[in-house]
């Protein structure tokens, strides 16, 4: 490979025998050395006069990574690839692209597709596609209830049975509002350590909603969607997942008192855990001011306390994850009036650095941590730390150590530059960050030993 745009560039054309990635910082860190062989990482050594240099073996491609960062490769629990159905707006291989790019070694595909992943046949075709695309793994999530309708379970055993073993169910769009259903729900589950994931929205207190209850609402002459209205439901299922013994996993977490409730869940030692998403990290309310529906979001975009809550939620380990909720949308959905347009937001290509802004450059989260909340955490809460060691190592969030598979991002912090979503893998270009200055930059991401990102770009 020639020198690079940025400088860094790689001895030779990208080998099958290995990498040794020079100079990176394991998780923000001093400088190292890492080997990788096949799928993956059989050497670390400190780099540098004092240290021990690993040497490049025969086959062995080596990389000036001087500087970057390397963090274990990031797992989403909650992305919307949109296939089958609309592929208008995402397809398995651009969505899992703009995964890559910002990342990404594993994403979790959301059941609301058309048709619904609801039976073990849409679940594997989901997979397959993630297979064929090999820009990332895809873990489809199983819709709760069939169709999403809510009213009577999918077939939850048939799709953990199936090729594409789903351990993660959720209705993500629509709130199993029903609350026996949720209970039987959370049992059924128990049997194969599988988790519901809530979209926690009470139906009836949010009908019409268009922006947070308060000021804006008020403001704006919008229908309020208010914290309540998810507060109560997160509150039931804590109370449900601790009476039934099971795993609740609370989606897109956006109101301060949502995380009082899971803290206080957590303190009686329930298996509850939450994700917040980069947007309601980084963004008000505020922005509903301009009545652009690119900041039209559900759940909506909160109030700064809101945010400041959530982002000690993440800090303090109350709010276990960040998890991108990418919801690609064409721009015809997008570019209409508000109260018309769909909700959503694009975030796979700008979460680690929306993550950088919010949490990092403010002191809250140093790098550890990060890779902590966007890989390890949702890991293991997608059931992904231990499963298939060996010849087709499907592990995620392991740390960068020999024996590890060699699943890691090499992100470039120093950069800071305009968020440009036109430039996006992403077949939709709905980012809230759009024009926004954000630190950093992926620079390579690597998927058991093969970059699938390499100098900003996709390998292929
Ligand atoms: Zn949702």
């Amino acid at each position: 490979m020639s020198a690079t745009s940025s400088g860094r560039g790689s001895s030779a054309p990208p080998a099958r025998g290995g990498w040794l990635i020079r100079g990176a910082r394991p998780l923000g860190g001093p400088p190292a050395d890492i080997l990788i062989e096949g799928a993956a990482i059989t050497g670390i050594a400190a780099s540098g006069r004092a240290g021990r240099e690993l040497p490049a073996g025969a086959g062995v491609t080596v990389l000036d990574a001087s500087g970057l960062i390397a963090l274990p490769g990031l797992v989403d629990l909650h992305t919307h690839l949109r296939e089958p159905g609309r592929e208008d707006a995402e397809t398995v291989a651009s969505g899992t692209a703009a995964a890559a790019l910002g990342g990404y070694t594993a994403v979790h595909a959301m059941a609301n597709t058309e048709p619904v992943a609801d039976t073990a046949g849409v679940v594997e075709q989901v997979w397959r596609l993630g297979r064929q695309a090999g820009h990332c793994d895809v873990c489809p999530v199983g819709a709760v209830t069939a169709g999403l309708q809510g009213s009577q379970l999918a077939e939850l055993g048939a799709m953990a049975d199936s090729a594409a073993r789903v351990r993660v169910f959720s209705d993500d769009g629509q709130c199993v509002s029903d609350a026996t259903l949720m209970r039987r729900a959370l049992e059924y589950v128990k049997a194969f350590d599988g988790v519901i994931a809530q979209h926690a929205q009470e139906p009836r207190l949010t009908e019409g909603a268009q922006v947070n209850e308060g000021e804006m609402s008020a403001r704006l002459g919008l229908p309020g969607w208010p914290a309540v209205a998810e507060e109560a439901i997160i509150a039931r299922d804590c109370l449900l997942a601790a009476h039934v013994g099971s795993a609740l996993h609370v989606c897109h977490v956006s109101t301060a008192g949502s995380v009082e409730i899971i803290r206080w869940a957590k303190s009686k030692g329930w298996r509850v855990t939450a994700e917040v998403t980069p947007h309601h990290l980084l963004l008000t309310d505020e922005l509903a001011a301009s009545y652009d529906p690119v900041y039209k979001v559900n759940p909506p975009l909160r109030t700064a306390a809101d945010v400041a809550a959530l982002r000690a939620g993440l800090a303090d380990g109350t709010i276990d994850c960040v998890a991108t909720d990418h919801a690609p949308h064409p721009a015809e959905s997008k570019e209409t009036e508000w109260s018309e347009a769909a909700s959503g937001m694009t975030g796979l290509e700008t979460a680690l650095r929306a993550v950088h802004e919010a949490m990092v450059s403010t002191g809250l989260l140093d790098w550890p941590s990060v890779a902590d909340r966007m890989s390890v955490r949702p890991a293991a809460f997608g059931r992904l730390s231990d499963i298939g060691a060996g010849k087709q190592d499907m592990r995620h969030g392991r740390s960068i150590a020999p024996g590890s598979p060699a699943n890691l991002v090499l992100y470039d912090a120093e950069p800071i530059r305009p968020v440009e979503p036109a430039a996006h893998a992403s077949r939709s270009h709905n980012s809230p960050f759009a024009g926004m200055k954000l630190p950093g930059q992926v620079f390579a991401t690597f998927l058991r030993g093969a970059p699938t990102v390499l100098d900003g770009r996709l390998t292929s």
